[in-house]
């Protein structure tokens, strides 16, 4: 019978006991935990973040798909998802120079002739 340390007191418990019989710590919440892990786990192998989030909403009920995919990512031990891109500086511009001179170029007749 495997054993696991009870996480309040510490005592060692079987992984069975419903609630740890020292301290009463109730287990039945991380069983269903770890157990939820697990199918994340193995949606998350088969159909990716996308697959596992929209798994994680369906079984908490999660309405909100950015929250869901962050617990997905703490609980499957991911990096979080990278930041939204930001353009540099000197991107935008040479994106503003390039959009005038085409602007430019349209209003004095240089393209459409
Ligand atoms: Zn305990």
């Amino acid at each position: 019978m495997p054993l696991m340390k009870c996480p309040d007191c510490g005592a060692e418990v079987s992984d069975r006991a419903p609630s740890c019989p020292k301290c009463n710590h109730p287990f039945a919440q991380i069983a269903a935990d770890k157990l939820l892990n697990d199918d994340l786990c193995r949606v998350y192998e088969d159909k990716k973040l996308i697959g596992a989030t929209i798994f994680y909403m369906e079984r908490k009920s999660i309405k909100d798909m950015g929250e869901a995919k962050s617990e997905v990512e703490r609980r499957l031990g991911l990096p979080p998802g990278p930041p939204p891109r930001k353009l540099s500086l000197p991107v935008v511009i040479v994106g503003y120079l390039l959009l005038f001179a085409a602007i430019w170029m349209v209003i004095t007749g240089r393209i459409f002739k």
